[in-house]
């Protein structure tokens, strides 16, 4: 089923989108967003703006937009800097919950700014803090009542492999250990319920499967209950309880705006706001539904027509995110291949070839036409031309 939505996304002809996971396509409402705000509200407003169009309110306006499709309460998502800020506020607010503990927990197959952004935290507090690293299938055991925080990334950006985010959340925190998901790769993709699962953060961008635009602004989800509690490391003036009154001490504002930062990104945040409204009325059970009948089409045509190429993604379509990863040892020059004949896909290292599914825009039509281009370029080896071959700085 393909929900009806592609009209409202600017999607070049003779082009299949398999990199939504990565970077979001256009939607065709955030140009006209972009041209009010920019023309009619900074160009004819000037600085009244902020109040006339409500621009102080954007990120928390949007952050509960957001919320809506992550099963967080409003009031409870704020938006502005981005994802590796978001994941260091939320490690720093984390450990500020447990003095008493010294360990970081991760995947070591985690994002890397994840766990630099975890390193960098560590270098700057003291040297008896541990950032430790195992695989997915270690994380159960690993977490002892030496764990202050457990920094998870709920959709791996290479395999797409998915953690049961109530069952770790349920282990981290019978423990005594915070928890903070990092929804990357799940915002906009699976469902996700924060209330139901009571995890203490979430983080996330909204370039990728929400559409926001490169550059989009994070946002920063804090339970309920913590909201009035957690200390914000990055004391920025927005945050502030009062930031017009200019005080000379900080005093964190007693809502979700405390994890606000800076002055926000408007023409950016706007644009997101605007890209949201493909959302209007969409159930993210349809969304998954659609995710899982077009990965599990993909990944049965391309393994019976391409036996070179080997999944890397979990078979069991409940362990897996809204992508499908193939490990093929030429994996850069084939993507690179299928990118000129029309199939946007992307590559991570060493060998992983990704393709993000996405039904606001996709369906299986697209789904058997890729299938077809690919089968093509792996079973011609058409990837070995010579131009396909010289990697580019962003792959
Ligand atoms: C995409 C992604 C990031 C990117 O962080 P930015 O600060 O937005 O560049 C971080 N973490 C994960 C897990 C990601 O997938």
């Amino acid at each position: 089923m393909t929900l009806p939505r592609k009209h409202l996304f600017e999607l070049p002809d003779g082009v299949i989108y398999l990199d939504g996971n990565s970077l979001g396509p256009l939607p065709k409402g955030a140009m006209a967003r972009a041209q009010t705000t920019i023309e009619a509200e900074w160009g004819g407003e000037l600085i009244r703006a902020w109040n006339s169009a409500d621009w102080i309110s954007l990120p928390t306006r949007v952050g509960d937009r957001i919320g809506a499709l992550i099963g967080a309460p409003a009031g409870t998502v704020t938006t502005g800097d981005t994802l590796s800020i978001k994941v260091y506020q939320a490690l720093a607010a984390a450990l500020k919950m447990r003095p008493d503990r010294k360990v970081i927990l991760s995947d070591a197959g985690n994002f890397p700014t994840d766990l630099y952004m975890a390193q960098g935290l560590i270098d700057t507090i003291g040297k008896d803090y541990e950032l430790r690293l195992v695989s997915h299938d270690e994380m159960c055991e690993a977490v002892t009542d030496e764990v202050a925080a457990v920094l998870l990334t709920h959709v791996d950006y290479r395999s797409g492999e998915m953690y049961s985010m109530e069952g770790m959340t349920a282990v981290a925190q019978d423990h005594g250990a915070v928890m903070i998901w990092d929804l990357a790769h799940s915002a906009g993709a699976v469902q996700v319920e924060m209330a139901r699962t009571g995890a203490e953060f979430a983080v996330g961008c909204t370039y990728k499967y929400l559409n926001g635009g490169p550059g989009a602004p994070a946002f920063i989800y804090v339970r309920p209950d913590l909201i009035g509690h957690v200390e914000p490391a990055l004391a920025g003036w927005m945050g502030h309880d009062a930031p017009f009154a200019m005080d000379p001490t900080y005093s964190p504002a007693m809502s979700i705006e405390r994890m606000r930062v800076g002055t926000p990104p408007i023409v950016q945040l706007s644009i997101l706001d605007a890209a949201l409204d493909v959302w209007d009325g969409v159930r993210m059970a349809d969304i998954r539904a659609a995710s899982v009948d077009m990965s599990e089409l993909f990944i049965a045509e391309v393994e019976a027509r391409c036996p070179q190429l080997t999944l890397a993604s979990p078979a069991d379509l409940a362990e897996r995110g809204s992508q499908v990863s193939f490990a093929f040892e030429h994996g850069y020059a084939a993507m690179q291949a299928l990118i000129d004949r029309g199939v946007i896909g992307d590559f991570r290292p060493p060998d992983i070839m990704r393709f993000g599914f996405t039904p606001l825009y996709l369906g299986r039509e697209d789904v058997l036409r890729a299938a077809d281009i690919i089968e093509e370029v792996i079973g011609k080896e058409l990837w070995r031309e010579e131009k396909y071959q010289t990697r580019s700085r962003v792959t």
